[in-house]
């Protein structure tokens, strides 16, 4: 594979961080992870726009400007030949010497890379766990912070179930990688409100916009795990998930344990219109 490291195009053997790199240090960067579909880029500028803003919320700017940013993709779209999978997209504070404090001086690291991977195959459904939210408060700024979230589903493969729902003072905040939603018996989405307490995905606004236009009704608010296991739906949205059936909730079986109509008719709709809109 070919990688992108500050400005060069190198093999990935080749690419090399400074072990003071404060990404390694201290997680003090963010990142983005965005489809590619048919070779073309899904919700560039919706992901473009919330790195601008965790980057701000961290005190840092952009490392190059949007435009470069989308050349940078193509780029590597092409010298790596993918058709359908993601880009990973990191920008760190970069290197200097260990402190708490922030550099004053110190240039941002910016790397991409792609993952070749079928997004667009028929989803089986998946199985999910409650585990207790232990993240810290701001969890709407995307940062490579992901140890709780990496063992919230090293927990859940520990009980051969496919991811963990986390919950805080009783009700769920969003999946380890993914937003959480139910559809009630009466049929309306229910999702949680955005606010610091969850990611706010790019594919949750897109999701959640085009069930407006079929329609549907939506409830933005805050649910419990009783509730979602006694929902007729549940499923997750993310970037290179799109709409996912969730279709077992801490061993409570959902829709009888098969995919939902609602979960796999927005995935439908999703994907068409990722692809008329990917650049
Ligand atoms: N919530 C969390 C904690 C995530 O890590 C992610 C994405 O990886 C999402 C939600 C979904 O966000 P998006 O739809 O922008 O991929």
């Amino acid at each position: 594979r070919t990688v992108y490291l500050n400005g060069a195009y190198v093999p990935e053997e080749e690419a090399k961080v400074s072990v003071f790199d404060r990404g390694f240090l201290f997680a003090d960067g963010v990142y983005e992870v965005t489809a590619v579909l048919d070779g073309k880029i899904a919700e560039f500028e919706g992901h473009v726009a919330r790195l601008k803003r965790s980057l701000g919320e961290l005190g840092m700017s952009m490392p190059v400007d949007s435009d470069e940013l989308l050349a940078i993709h193509h780029e590597l779209i092409k010298r790596n030949n993918l058709q359908e999978g993601a880009i990973y997209l990191q920008v760190t504070r970069g290197a200097a010497d260990r402190d708490f404090v922030f550099p004053k001086e110190a240039t941002q690291t910016l790397v991409l890379f792609t993952q070749a991977k079928d997004l667009t195959s028929e989803k089986a459904g998946i199985k999910v766990i409650s585990i207790p939210d232990i993240r810290w408060g701001r969890r709407d700024i995307k940062t490579v912070q992901l140890l709780a979230p990496s063992m919230g589903k090293m927990m859940a493969k520990a009980e051969g179930k496919d991811d963990a729902w986390m919950v805080e003072d009783g009700f769920v905040t969003e999946g380890t990688s993914n937003n959480a939603y139910i559809v009630t018996k009466n049929g309306k989405i229910i999702t949680r409100n955005l606010s610091n307490s969850i990611l706010h995905g790019i594919t949750r606004a897109a999701v959640l916009r085009l069930a407006a236009e079929l329609d549907m009704e939506i409830e933005e608010r805050p649910f419990t795990i009783a509730e979602a296991q006694d929902a007729a739906e549940a499923f997750i949205t993310a970037a290179t998930i799109f709409v996912c059936p969730v279709v077992e909730i801490d061993g409570a079986a959902i829709n009888n344990g098969v995919p939902g109509p609602i979960s796999k008719r927005l995935n439908d709709v999703y994907i068409e219109e990722a692809r008329k809109a990917a650049c």
